[in-house]
């Protein structure tokens, strides 16, 4: 196969050499003819000397680097990268009888651009945030039902494709039909709806900071701000909280979160759950009501434009609950927003902090789990910053 050619400009390579995995378009010299979007292209030097392939897509970022050296990408290639990702996550211990719920495929995370999966019991839930992904869907489909567990593969990118690409990201079944599930994470259940749910249907990069609070939970007054599914909730319950109050201004995650608190603890008097505006709720709760709150926002500066508002937002959401918290209290606060980095969250956080005049120390720093990971040429890929903060 005839696979066309990008030149890159003088200088440009350095960057890809250190298996930084975008090409952007700023250092493209020349694109060939009759290009596509999603097509596979090879990059090579202003001088020749071939870098790698990837998929080229329109836009800032012109080509996410699949390979870095000669390699061909080809089915081998998808079920060899597939295979070293489950591989992964076994050895970590992170798939198991009482969690069978892990991220499979974390884009550049597992040398993968553009790809997210989700695996939920044996269902495969995909994602792409690339063209070229979008492109090599049904081969993906295939290579992921050769690993051990996953029976059927259901595409999700409607909300995930780049817009400008014009493609038609229908959602649904590549392989199988299992429409719903109850998946395990840490011997807790789950209900999982893609179709309908946010994202994949669960937010699995939480997972070791919910076992973290069930930790802290002991006796406490929890408050689960933006609780979606109500991961938190559920391993509040079980450390053994007094009370547990689940917060969403979405009636569907409403009712998601009880779904699953009844799904593990039956009728338990502990737990309540409702559907109202985060700012409303922390602007009218009784002083010192809860002496443990998490704040897990969506994103809220999604890109860089909205870096600035985004900032003032988790200013003023971490300072009401910092006037709210009981003295003793602890203080889970997250940021999902990748353009938020960890050091522009923490001064938001610190300046709520001083705004309110209480005492505050930090317990832990959090991040994304390890079926997450990171390439350490892509420090981008780290997206969830986490704060666990004992308030006096
Ligand atoms: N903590 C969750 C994930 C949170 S996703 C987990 O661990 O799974 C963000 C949630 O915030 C969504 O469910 C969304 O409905 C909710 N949300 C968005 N804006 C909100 C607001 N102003 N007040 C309350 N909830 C809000």
């Amino acid at each position: 196969m005839n696979i066309p050619e990008i030149r890159l400009k003088r200088g440009k390579e350095e960057s890809l050499k250190r298996f930084h995995p975008w090409v952007f378009s700023g250092a493209v010299a020349s694109l060939p003819d009759n290009l596509q979007e999603g097509d596979l292209v090879k990059v090579v030097s202003s001088t020749g000397e071939l870098l790698g392939s990837g998929h080229w897509q329109i836009g800032s970022i012109a080509v996410r680097m699949l390979e870095f050296g000669p390699g061909h990408v080809d089915d081998e290639f998808y079920r060899h990268r597939l295979r070293q990702a489950y591989d992964m996550r076994q050895s970590l211990g992170l798939l198991r009888e009482d969690n069978d719920c892990v991220r499979l495929v974390h884009g550049e995370g597992d040398f993968l651009p553009g790809l997210v999966v989700d695996l939920y019991g044996n269902t495969a839930v995909m994602q792409a945030h690339s063209p070229g992904m979008h492109m090599e869907r049904a081969r993906i489909a295939e290579a992921l039902t050769e690993l051990p567990q996953v029976g059927s593969v259901y595409y999700k990118s409607d909300t995930t494709l780049p817009f400008k690409a014009g493609l038609d990201p229908v959602n649904g079944y590549l392989l199988g039909t299992e429409s719903e599930a109850v998946a395990t994470e840490n011997g807790l259940r789950f209900n999982i709806d893609w179709l309908r749910g946010q994202k994949t249907g669960f937010f699995l990069d939480q997972r070791d900071n919910r076992t973290l609070l069930e930790r802290y939970a002991k006796g406490r007054e929890v408050l689960n701000m933006f609780c979606y599914t109500g991961g938190f909730s559920v391993y509040a319950m079980r450390g053994g909280a007094k009370r547990v109050v689940s917060v969403d201004s979405s009636a569907k995650a409403i009712a998601l979160t009880r779904a699953n608190i009844e799904l593990n603890f039956p009728d338990d008097p502990r737990h309540t759950a409702i559907a109202e505006d985060a700012f409303k709720y922390l602007a009218e709760m009784p002083d010192g009501a809860f002496d443990l709150i998490v704040l897990d926002p969506p994103a809220f500066a999604k890109h860089r434009g909205a870096l600035k508002n985004g900032l003032l937002g988790y200013r003023k959401l971490n300072a009401r609950a910092f006037e709210k918290i009981r003295p003793g209290g602890i203080l889970f606060t997250f940021s999902c927003s990748q353009v938020v980095s960890k050091d522009a969250f923490r001064a938001a956080v610190f300046t709520a902090a001083a705004q309110s005049g209480r005492k505050v120390r930090i317990l832990h720093q959090l991040t994304q789990g390890a079926d997450h990971p990171v390439s350490i040429y892509h420090p981008e890929g780290e997206y969830l910053k986490g704060l666990v903060l004992q308030v006096e």
